[in-house]
């Protein structure tokens, strides 16, 4: 099949992508056989199977993947134990160093045809993809560049009681787990890539990187520039295939010594069930049901516009999304109103329109779990200030939605909806909206809008999450590390703390009087 060609035939749908006007890097890339990369080659699952990867804003098939399961699962992490052991182990740090910031380079170079391919795959607006997903990547995969010649043990100053009359020196070392499977979700799909695959490799880890269905590409792309980088084969491994297959094989493979996870909770519960058979060394980056806090002295000219995007940003496909808008009474009216105007504002689109700030939702099944909760919420009783229907449109599209009238046992308000929906309710008092704001099971992220520094201290010690912005939301940093409190999750990614999370630390007791 000529992906381009078929799709070029998609209907004259105004809110489908125009494939005529990809780049020819981007059109060579789909016409290339998309297979896994094993041990530094490219190669067809071993069951020949394929799985269809669609745009989202036409649901036309771009291309066809190889769909791998546990055998090329078992052929990859034997690639990666073998590098592991092997010639990985014989890089310097300062090697790992050079290797990463060429990757970065790369990377950087390829930037705009990253980015396209990121808004086919998944649907966001090619410009978002450019301005954050790919410039964050890169900037992630330079701060972790610099780990390698940093990590450092540590001299311990033993005392040695225990055995009288003997003297010790001690250390303690950090050494790489050994082989991480990372499998993540299709919301940034480079970027997450990148959260796992950049520490661990920093870490001295080899890696077998199992990426979302809905969004194979980039990390495809991806392993060839790890490739073209010049890093041993066997180091990064892509096995691309369904979860309960490619991505149960990878979390319950014995051969694996760390599973760094990315989805949602649900999922995120079987990853720890698989991860316990050998005990494996587990993180998981979970689901979200975020706040966004207006206290009444908020600079409103600051919060709606930003209510509004930590919202209706990536269509709402944001883990830490602020979905729940909770403003104080004498403002809710007005910051309500505001934020529905902003979404009225907003235009429409493919990812390859340059102007669209809301694209299509990544998948049928995405679009249609979005309006069932959207349901859900007109049954029980919540009332649409805006939106709440599909967009006619052969893609996957959901109009930006407000609901008010909302209570906290309605489901729209507990669970995640990840879509362009938000529940705004009033609120009176500090103590109440602390104790509302944190009465989800989920505890990624929340935001605060105001003035007042001696509120924002009173309030933010109270939220349960593991990252709290003021006048600002879903702002990420290679420094600042992201994770969650409760259900969202075990562990953080970026900073040291996830450098720190793909090492173990050995103790070293040296009898110095032997
Ligand atoms: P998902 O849990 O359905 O899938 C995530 C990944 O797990 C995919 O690669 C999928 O193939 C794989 N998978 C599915 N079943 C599996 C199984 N039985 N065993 C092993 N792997 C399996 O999540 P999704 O729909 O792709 O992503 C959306 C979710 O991701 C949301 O809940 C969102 O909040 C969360 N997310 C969290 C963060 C974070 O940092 N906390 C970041 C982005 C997304």
């Amino acid at each position: 099949m000529d992906p381009v060609r078929t799709s070029r035939s998609a209907p004259t749908d105004r809110y489908a992508n125009d494939l005529g006007r990809l780049r020819p890097a981007t059109v060579a890339f789909l016409g290339r056989p998309r297979d896994l990369l094993i041990d530094g080659a490219w190669v067809p699952a071993a069951s020949g199977q394929r799985f269809e990867v669609r745009d989202p804003s036409s649901d036309q098939v771009l291309t066809r993947c190889a769909a791998g399961d546990a055998i090329d699962v078992d052929r990859a992490v034997a690639a990666a134990r073998r590098a592991f052991e092997g010639e990985w182990s014989r890089v310097k740090p300062c090697e790992r160093e050079r290797l990463m910031h060429r990757l970065a380079d790369l990377i950087e170079a390829h930037a705009d045809e990253l980015a396209e391919l990121e808004a086919l795959d998944n649907g966001k607006s090619v410009l978002m993809a450019r301005h954050v997903d790919l410039k964050h990547a890169i900037e992630v995969w330079r701060y972790m560049a610099g780990w390698p010649t940093k990590l450092e043990g540590k001299t311990l100053p033993i005392s040695g009681t225990l055995v009288p009359g003997h003297q010790y020196a001690a250390f303690s070392m950090l050494e790489p787990i050994g082989v991480v499977g990372a499998v993540i979700a299709w919301n940034f799909p480079l970027l997450l890539a990148t959260w796992k695959c950049a520490p661990a490799l920093a870490a001295g880890c080899t890696v077998v990187l199992k990426p979302a269905e809905e969004t194979p590409l980039t990390a495809l792309r991806l392993g060839e520039l790890v490739m073209e980088a010049g890093f041993p084969k066997g180091v990064f491994n892509v096995v691309t295939g369904l979860g309960p297959t490619a991505g149960a094989a990878l979390v319950a493979h014995p051969g694996v010594d760390k599973i760094t996870f990315t989805g949602s909770t649900e999922v995120g519960r079987l990853v720890v069930q698989g991860a316990a058979h050998n005990m494996k060394k587990v993180t998981v980056e979970l689901g979200g049901k975020s706040p966004a806090i207006v206290l009444e002295d908020a600079n409103l000219d600051l919060a709606i516009p930003g209510a509004a995007s930590a919202i209706f940003f990536n269509q709402g496909q944001v883990c830490c999304a602020g979905s729940r808008l909770y403003v104080a009474r004498k403002l809710f009216d007005r910051v309500l109103e505001g934020v529905a105007e902003q979404a009225r504002g907003l235009k429409l689109g493919p990812g390859l329109d340059a102007e669209a700030q809301v694209g299509p939702l990544v998948s049928s099944i995405q679009r249609d779990r979005v309006l069932r909760y959207i349901g859900l919420g007109l049954q029980r009783g919540a009332r649409a200030v805006i939106g709440g229907h599909a967009v006619e449109s052969s893609g996957y599209y959901v109009e930006p939605t407000v609901f008010t009238n909302v209570s906290a046992d309605m489901e729209i308000v507990q669970e995640e909806i990840f879509g362009p929906v938000v529940v705004a309710q009033p609120f009176d008092d500090l103590e109440e909206i602390a104790r509302t704001a944190n009465d989800t099971i989920y505890g990624l992220a929340a935001s605060i809008w105001s003035r007042d520094l001696n509120r924002v201290f009173q309030l933010a010690p109270k939220l349960r999450a593991g990252t709290v912005w003021v006048n600002c939301h879903n702002v990420l940093d290679p420094t600042m590390p992201f994770g969650g409190y409760k259900q969202s999750g075990w562990g953080r990614e970026l900073g040291g703390e996830s450098v720190r999370s793909y090492l173990e630390s050995k103790s070293l007791c040296i009898n110095v009087a032997g």
